[in-house]
């Protein structure tokens, strides 16, 4: 029987997986492996993909997918889980030194070195709060040399000597996603004096499957095991020196969102660096385990190449795991022989046919066995965890047959509401009638001081009212940040993905797309950015390309600005109308690609369900602070240039005389140039290329640039122009910052499409709406 017959509630046991390459070592280091039980949790809501559970987690899969994978369903649930009855723990944990790790003073690095650790867990263990926590507030963010994956470093609190690296989270090392591409090379080549790996204490089996990959890399660690405070409110708990003695390396129970037990965690990971103790495990393959095939093969393997892997400086026993596998960017920096090669793939054969498994398989298995063992001897189980019975409650609502698209439009309707009518607006009055405030007094300071009556103007037509209106939108933006941002961390997104895979397909991509998508609402950068978790090439470059037509909050002020000057009764009509035409031609132009650009399907859909959780405080407002700040920069420094340098040159003729009527300005004369190729659409009005050319430096300058040359002469322009420009302003080019990021991933020339290539979309679009605008 395949998986995909399996009805839901129903379990069964995993005999093969089909499949091939990178899939299918996805779905293994997933933890399907054969032998191991999964339950059908239920289908989406259009009937595609399923959600199982498997090794105490929840996981998605297309029924295509699943259709490869043969199952022997089994009747009951096994009643042996029940009558294990809970050992009393003989260790409580948290916060306790470890008896395995005594720490050591053999020679410690010399004073002075810089302690470097890389963070290093699965998606949604904890890093980033425990990052927070780490670090403090000495953070900064950049990218990693050559790709656009955010980068955060901070220094640890209390050490200056110390940088902790946040990598991507990652569920193995086999690189199936650029993510786990980059953190593998960090690990393999940056040379970090040591990793802190961060588990998830509550789905331990499948985190642990990372840890022992990163065992095998022989660099010193400490494994920070982390919400322990779930674990412990359901009765669970974990014998901490077992664990340590089997794994070789100090665990360190630990609950970031509380700050609890990271000081600890913190000396223990600092001393590991410093004396270079490595993880003393590197063994897992059992000598009994099934006849002991994968066992002499690993060995025999690391033998084998042992020269080798120390002239490429690669660690030995990870490099052996790799190469049974058949990675094939090791076999290249391995160089192996020929009759090295051959000898390789005898000693495989021979263990695929001792163990009745092919490779990928046997190591998979060979590591879960071993995962097995030290959670039989160290983790006692909490029975039912609050939290998963949480999650589903609020699942069978949220990706519910029936209410789950419905939720979805009220949850996103309420957001927007609550950022644009309720929230936003309130706080952008306030802040607005300070900026007044503030130019008021400036105004009668230079008055006061007799300042030179042109610099007056720049003051305050330029600075205050240009760049005073663009800040003024900083409530708004922070506020729907905030609230994606609640809607990522909680998990929410991730059903999303879940429910709206079908769908997605349909144009080409896979539910996972919806996340830049979501992002993009916020801003296209991180939208662009957050593609690197799109495990094919194909789906990131389509998925990069639909994003700027998301309405990002950059263009907000645009948005407000037309509409409370020409349509301030409809206004939230036009503000939605704006947001669904951005969708629509996002949708259009997806389908356009997939007949012509990217053909194919999309990559199979595995993914994580985290149950939910309430995003911690202190992340959450690390994040509004470091957008607000971005948001502030921007506005003080393209915008206030872009601002002053065309009141400059609205203010002056060629020979720099003051103009009195600012058409015969050096600003009409160049905005001129282009002005025709706008003409046909309306928007020939030399301000108004003028406010286009500045808003590709950012898009909230159009506000600024409007106001400093029209003054209160808006009105002019009439409906029709307005209604042209607000499409116009949505869909051509994304402004500097996103092209640059679209650049870094895609490369010189398509980000150079993507300018041009929107402008044309808008430019049609715009023409369309005038067209019809003008049969009325
Ligand atoms: P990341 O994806 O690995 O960066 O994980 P995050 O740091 O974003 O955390 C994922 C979720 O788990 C967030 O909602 C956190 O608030 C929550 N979380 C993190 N650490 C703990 C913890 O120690 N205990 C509990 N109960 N929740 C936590
Ligand atoms: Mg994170």
């Amino acid at each position: 029987m395949k998986l995909n017959e399996l009805k839901p509630g129903r379990s069964a046991v995993i005999e093969a997986v089909g499949g091939e390459g990178a899939l299918r070592q996805h779905f293994l280091d997933m933890g399907m492996i054969p032998g191991t039980e999964v339950t059908v949790v239920k289908l989406a809501p259009m009937g595609d993909p399923m959600e199982l559970r498997i090794h105490g987690y929840e996981l998605t899969l297309r029924l295509a997918d699943a259709e490869k994978i043969d199952i022997t369903p089994v009747e009951k649930k096994t009643a042996e889980e029940e009558k294990k009855t809970p050992r009393s723990p003989e260790h409580p944990g948290l916060g306790e030194e470890g008896r395995f790790h005594p720490k050591g003073t053999g020679d410690p690095l010399p004073e002075g070195t810089t302690l470097t650790f890389a963070l290093v867990g699965n998606q949604n263990s904890g890093k980033t709060t425990l990052f927070n926590q780490l670090t403090g507030s000495s953070q900064h963010v950049g990218n990693f040399p050559g790709v656009t994956v955010d980068r955060k470093d901070g220094v640890i609190r209390g050490h200056s000597d110390t940088l902790v690296t946040d990598l991507p989270g990652i569920y193995s090392m086999s690189p199936y996603s650029s993510e786990e591409l980059v953190s593998r090379d960090f690990v393999l080549k940056g040379h970090p004096k040591a990793i802190i790996n961060i588990v998830d204490a509550t789905n331990i089996e499948r985190n642990l499957y990372l840890t022992m990959q990163l065992l095998e890399m022989n660099i010193p660690m400490v494994v920070a095991l982390n919400m322990m405070d779930e674990l412990r409110g359901n009765g669970g708990t974990v014998d901490v020196n077992a664990m340590e003695a089997m794994l070789g390396v100090p665990v360190v129970p630990i609950s970031a969102a509380k700050n609890e037990g990271v000081d600890e965690l913190i000396s223990h990971a600092i001393h590991v660096a410093k004396y270079q103790e490595k993880p003393l495990q590197q063994d897992f393959c059992g000598v009994e385990d099934h006849g002991g095939a994968v066992h002499r093969a690993l060995h025999a393997v690391s033998h084998l190449i042992e020269d080798h892997a120390k002239r490429a400086e690669l660690p030995v026993r990870f490099s052996a795991s790799k190469l049974i596998v058949g990675d094939p960017l090791l076999l290249e920096q391995l160089e192996l022989d020929q009759n090295e090669s051959e000898m390789l793939e005898h000693l495989v054969l021979q263990m695929e046919k001792e163990r009745g498994m092919d490779r990928a398989a046997a190591i998979a298995d060979m590591r879960f066995a071993f995962i097995r063992k030290v959670c039989d001897a160290a983790v006692i189980r909490p029975r039912e965890s609050k939290e998963r019975v949480r999650s589903e409650k609020i699942d069978r609502v949220l990706t519910g047959r029936y209410t789950a698209i419905p939720f979805f439009i009220l949850i996103m309707g309420a957001v927007f509401y609550l950022t644009f009518f309720l929230i936003g607006p309130f706080l952008q009055d306030l802040l607005q009638s300070g900026i007044d405030a503030l130019a008021g007094a400036a105004e009668r300071g230079m008055e006061a001081a007799n300042v030179n009556a042109t610099i007056q103007k720049l003051v305050l037509n330029g600075i205050f009212e240009g760049v005073g209106t663009v800040v003024s939108f900083l409530p708004i933006i922070v506020i729907l940040f905030f609230f994606l941002s609640m809607l990522e961390d909680s998990g929410y997104i991730a059903r999303v993905a879940f429910f709206m895979d079908k769908l997605l397909r349909r144009i080409g991509l896979s539910g996972r797309s919806i996340v830049p998508m979501l992002i993009g609402f916020g801003c296209t950068v991180p939208a662009v950015m957050s593609t690197r978790t799109l495990p094919s090439d194909r789906d990131r470059r389509m998925t990069i390309l639909l994003t700027p037509f998301m309405s990002c909050t950059a263009k907000m002020p645009i948005y407000g600005f037309f509409v409370s000057a020409f349509f301030p009764r409809a206004g939230w009509l036009i503000i939605l109308g704006l947001y669904l035409l951005g969708i629509a031609v996002g949708i259009l132009v997806a389908l356009l690609f997939r007949k012509t650009l990217f053909r194919g399907e999309a990559v199979p859909f595995v993914m994580e369900l985290p149950n939910y959780r309430l995003p911690t405080p202190r992340n959450v407002i690390q994040l509004l602070w470091e957008k607000a700040k971005d948001f502030l920069r921007r506005a003080f420094s393209v915008i206030l240039i872009a601002t002053i340098v065309v009141w400059f040159l609205k203010s002056f003729d060629f020979r720099l005389n003051l103009v009195t009527d600012s058409h015969d300005s050096i600003l009409a004369a160049i905005a001129g140039l282009i002005a025709p190729v706008l003409k046909p659409v309306g928007l020939g009005d030399w301000r108004i290329v003028t406010s286009l050319i500045c808003g590709f430096m950012a898009k909230e300058s159009v506000v600024s640039i409007m106001e400093t040359l029209f003054g209160g002469g808006l009105a002019a322009l009439g409906t029709l122009t307005a209604a042209s420009m607000l499409a116009f302003s949505l869909l051509y080019t994304p402004c500097v910052a996103a092209i640059a990021a679209i650049r870094r991933e895609m490369g010189r020339k398509w980000a150079l499409g993507v300018v041009l290539w929107q402008c044309a979309v808008a430019w049609i679009v715009a023409l369309v709406i005038r067209l019809i605008g003008s049969l009325f």
